[in-house]
């Protein structure tokens, strides 16, 4: 059986061709709050991931019509997934996630929901709200693992372990919602031998799709400032290096789990390193290659 791409996958979830619609709803992170740590991960920025169109100057509804004419202009008679992508987007009082996830399936042609979140933000109120909207729409909960080791993990101050994560998707695909893992490859420390460990010990979990990426040293980071000041080593690799990692990752993942995205680009002004200068289907090029 040959592994489906994630268009087709998501084509068969929905029912339709559909295009994912990035939107900020203006959540926090309790990494960020004091909640659980100060300062985010060390990597974050996320202005690297949120388009000018998914920025939460405007309402969820706002912010989905803009991208719909976007897209509509593009692509006829396609369906809109709204995805809840910047800061963590089950980090909210149930009544106010209530009413965003509602705002957006209220939206002409929205048929469904990508929900971006942090593995120790998924409390029961919130998987039952996800879970009840699940049988009318489908939703997507991709969770952010990052690492299986802990070490790793406090280095980033993620302030959640790998039992959480391990925990968090069980506990979410039990209830019949699609499980996406998100991992970062040459996360300081990291051989490519834990990187490995990381993808077989995620595998062995209900994940239908994983998207990895290549750790990125981004501007007004802490990480940068720790690279630039040579207290933090991170891989020095080229793209080809990393398109054969990615190669062997790939062959090692059971071919019922989808491949969301291998590879992040993160706007030039912003990115430290490392500066491959690659657009994505520039990268799947190099992958492609023998
Ligand atoms: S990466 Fe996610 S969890 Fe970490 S600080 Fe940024 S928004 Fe919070």
């Amino acid at each position: 059986m040959a592994r489906q791409q994630y268009s087709d996958f998501l084509c068969q979830l929905y029912g339709h061709k559909v295009q994912k619609l990035n939107v900020s709803a203006g959540f926090t992170c309790p990494n960020r709050d004091g909640t659980k740590g100060q300062g985010g991960c060390t990597y974050c920025n996320n202005a690297s991931f949120t388009p000018a169109f998914g920025r939460a100057t405007s309402s969820v509804t706002q912010q989905l019509l803009d991208a719909k004419l976007f897209y509509e202009g593009k692509y006829a008679d396609m369906k809109y997934v709204a995805y809840f992508q910047s800061y963590t987007n089950t980090y909210a009082p149930i009544e106010r996630l209530q009413e965003l996830y509602n705002e957006a399936l209220a939206v002409d042609d929205v048929v469904g929901l990508v929900i971006s979140t942090r593995p120790d933000c998924l409390g029961d109120d919130v998987i039952e709200l996800l879970q009840g909207i699940n049988e009318e729409y489908k939703v997507i909960v991709e969770i952010g693992v990052e690492t299986a080791h802990d070490r790793t993990l406090e280095l980033i101050n993620r302030c959640h372990s790998w039992q959480c994560a391990q925990y968090a998707i069980n506990k979410v695909a039990q209830r019949g919602l699609v499980v996406g893992a998100h991992l970062i490859l040459g996360l300081p420390g990291e051989t490519e031998d834990d990187m490995m460990t990381t993808v077989d010990e995620v595998a062995k979990l209900p994940v239908r799709t994983i998207k990895f990426h290549q750790l990125q040293v981004l501007r007004g980071t802490r990480l940068a400032q720790h690279w630039e000041r040579g207290e933090v080593q991170v891989l020095n690799w080229t793209a080809q290096e990393y398109a054969h990692l990615c190669r062997r990752i790939i062959s090692r993942l059971p071919e019922n789990i989808i491949i969301e995205r291998m590879v992040s680009t993160a706007p030039s002004e912003l990115l430290l390193h490392p500066r491959w200068g690659l657009k994505p289907a520039q990268f799947q090029q190099i992958f492609d290659a023998p």
